[in-house]
């Protein structure tokens, strides 16, 4: 099932996958194609960018984002302490982890009235941001990258054609995958602050291999439920950092959504230039603009202890044999010798 935008003003690709698998550079490439705009992790707005007051994209606090500012105006009149309680209820209420059974459930059309009413709820909400940004923005194509499952299928799931109508926006389904050794690896490193963070939240997280692992395993497992009742389209971090241009346009195919001539400049291969966006939350590499190299993070196939890597090889082998990873690959010559913190990995982008 897929809901395209011929009955919404507004198209949004949700942008679905575990964190670290490059997601902020997926939703800033997709971004910055002309009549799209990417709003971040927009999940996290009631979660910590409301009450912290993050950093937006183009550098403002939220709060005085010219962006936010009109989008709040438009939707809600004004964002207030009420409407971010609203937008977190909901969330609670239909879009957690722990709501996917009920979620696929009614995507298939086996719904309590009750359950129905709330996702409708959730949706129109979510509706009224979409659609104030692609007025804002001048848009016609919105990108949340909120990444989970489950929250995606809350936004997207139309047990019947007034649900798109009465929310006013399509959405398709994009999973982004990484090797999840390279995920596991950059999750087992303490890489520095958060740039957006107010007075807490402030430090990136860590996570164990195998744990990391086995969350990757699951958040997959609950993306190919996702995908069975909407339409979901896999794209490899891999392939969009080795080449951005060719990944990018083969998705937007598949998506059935076109960019105009030249709406693709941006990308070249193995870089992509990159300004300012106003995408909320996500990974520090969201503040880095101009011409970014982006080269492949090898890392973790060297330093990443056997012992580990024989594990997540382990618990994740079904999904690397069905993505075409090697399972047992050897970093490459080029890029052995590139240490974090020097100038030249400062140009280059990084997942983590
Ligand atoms: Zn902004």
């Amino acid at each position: 099932m897929s809901f395209g935008s011929s009955t919404a003003p507004v198209h949004v690709v949700y942008v679905g996958g575990f964190g670290r698998s490059g997601s902020t550079l997926l939703e800033r490439i997709l971004g910055a194609i002309p009549g799209w705009a990417n709003v971040g992790e927009l999940v996290d707005l009631p979660r910590s960018v409301w009450p912290q007051d993050e950093l937006c994209g183009c550098g403002e606090r939220f709060s005085a984002c010219p962006l936010w500012l009109e989008v709040g105006e438009i939707a809600f009149g004004g964002w207030s302490e009420d409407t971010m309680n609203h937008l977190a209820d909901l969330r609670i209420g239909v879009a957690r982890q722990r709501h996917l059974p009920a979620l696929l459930a009614l995507a298939s059309g086996r719904a309590r009235a009750s359950h129905l009413a709330q996702v409708r709820d959730y949706q129109q909400a979510y509706g009224r941001i979409y659609q104030a940004v692609a007025q804002a923005s001048g848009a016609s194509v919105v990108v949340d990258a909120s990444k989970g499952p489950a929250h995606g299928l809350a936004l997207a799931a139309a047990p019947d054609p007034s649900f798109v109508t009465d929310r006013g926006y399509g959405m398709s389904m994009v999973n982004l995958v990484r090797d999840p050794r390279g995920v596991a690896y950059s999750w087992s490193r303490r890489t520095g602050s958060r740039p957006q963070a107010g007075a807490t939240n402030t430090e990136m997280w860590t996570i164990s291999p195998t744990r990391s692992a086995a969350q990757w395993a699951a958040l997959q497992t609950e993306m190919q439920l996702v995908a069975r009742p909407i339409e979901s389209h896999r794209v490899r971090y891999e392939d969009l950092v080795a080449h951005p241009r060719a990944t990018v346009r083969g998705l937007l195919e598949r998506l059935g959504l076109a960019a105009v001539d030249g709406g693709l400049d941006h990308l070249e291969e193995h870089a992509v230039t990159l300004t300012s966006s106003h995408g909320l939350s996500g990974n520090p590499s969201r503040f880095r603009n101009g011409r970014i190299d982006l080269e492949l993070d090898e890392q973790w196939a060297r330093d990443l202890p056997a012992g580990e890597r024989r594990t997540v090889t382990a618990l994740t082998l079904p999904w690397l044999t069905a993505y075409g990873y090697d399972v047992r690959p050897r970093p490459s010559a080029s890029t052995s010798g590139n240490p974090q913190g020097s100038g030249a990995a400062q140009r280059t982008e990084h997942p983590s």
